[in-house]
């Protein structure tokens, strides 16, 4: 059940619902969604409802019996947006996010990001921690990469997105990008959640790879109890006995998930084919699909990346596949 309270109401009227759950011995908590203060609290009684449905500070009560009420669809059957500059993604607004796997050089990020802008493309992406499966691997440039990205981002206007491993690397990141990603890694790291709930950045969270739909919302769902609804979440594959792909995308996530949850819905292609040649196909069936955007991996010189260069795609390709993916949401425009 979801009390939400009137935005303006004293602390002290605040506290006095909190008396009532309390003395009605209900779990809950406190926090805020849509601007306005809310209780996320469990199995009250149908009195103690009726007494909270009464009080001129209770705006209303939304009963949601989905494990994730805040991330739940019923809660906002609108859907909610993102925006930040001419950056959107929901509600309509597909978002196109693209770049470089990592950070290398100034050069290899601008001549990226001003490729993918005259392609379509609405956010720069580069990661500057990396997460690596091998610890002898090219670790990332860190903060010299967030501070390339963010001069790139000065110089070209793209919103950028970028990885943070930690708490602490939530913080430093949100200092120089404008959407702090998690990747599939660190998908159940709660702690990392709660900071990302603390944050007042959006948040771009990615599917662990071995996550259920239910798993990855619950995820979402920190974030959303710590106060930032400021969420997208990222499709990128999960890990099955298949072998001639990096990961599996299943693209019936996207409508299921759509059908659960507020949140806008974006699928990374790259990392779940691990592979160029497939990525094109991934996107035009993720967009027909519903999706609310895609993050794509672009190198201006794939086979001299540093990292992940075998699912890159060269600029053209990438330029090539926009353009597809446009004409595919053309179609699609007017069934959902
Ligand atoms: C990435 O986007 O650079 C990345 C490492 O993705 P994932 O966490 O999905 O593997
Ligand atoms: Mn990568």
């Amino acid at each position: 059940m979801i009390v939400k309270i009137h935005s303006n109401v004293p602390q002290e009227a605040v506290s006095e619902i909190a008396a009532i759950l309390d003395t009605a011995q209900v779990r809950y908590h406190r926090t805020q969604f849509g601007g306005q203060p809310v209780f996320v609290a469990e199995n009250i009684s149908e009195a103690v409802c009726n007494a909270l449905a009464k009080m001129p500070e209770v705006v209303s009560l939304v009963d949601i019996s989905d494990p994730y009420p805040l991330c739940s669809a019923k809660i906002r059957p609108e859907g909610s947006v993102i925006r930040i500059r001419e950056f959107a993604v929901g509600q309509g607004s597909f978002a196109i996010i693209a770049g470089p796997c990592t950070i290398e050089t100034e050069k290899q990020v601008l001549t990226t990001a001003q490729h993918v802008k005259a392609a379509g493309a609405t956010a720069l992406r580069g990661g500057a921690y990396k997460p690596r499966t091998s610890p002898y691997a090219f670790q990332g440039l860190k903060r010299e990469g967030l501070k390339i990205l963010q001069k790139v981002s000065q110089e070209t206007g793209l919103v950028t997105v970028t990885e943070a491993m930690s708490s602490e690397e939530v913080n430093i990141v949100a200092e120089y990008a404008d959407v702090v990603q998690i990747g599939t890694r660190n998908a159940q790291n709660y702690r990392i959640l709660e900071t990302c709930g603390e944050a007042r950045v959006p948040i771009l969270l990615k599917r662990g790879f071995s996550n259920t739909l239910e798993e990855f919302l619950m995820a979402a769902e920190y974030i959303l109890a710590g106060g930032n609804e400021q969420v997208i979440l990222c499709e990128r594959g999960i890990r099955t006995f298949e072998a001639h792909v990096r990961y599996t995308l299943p693209v019936g996530t996207i409508p299921a998930l759509k059908l659960a949850t507020h949140l806008p819905v974006i699928v990374d292609p790259s990392h779940a084919a691990g592979r160029a040649d497939l990525v094109p196909s991934l996107s035009y069936a993720s967009t027909a699909a519903g999706a609310d955007g895609l993050l794509v991996e672009v190198h201006p010189d794939p086979d001299r990346a540093l990292c992940d260069g075998r699912q890159s795609l060269t600029p053209d390709e990438f330029a090539e596949m926009a353009q597809t993916c446009a004409k595919i949401r053309e179609i699609f425009r007017d069934n959902r």
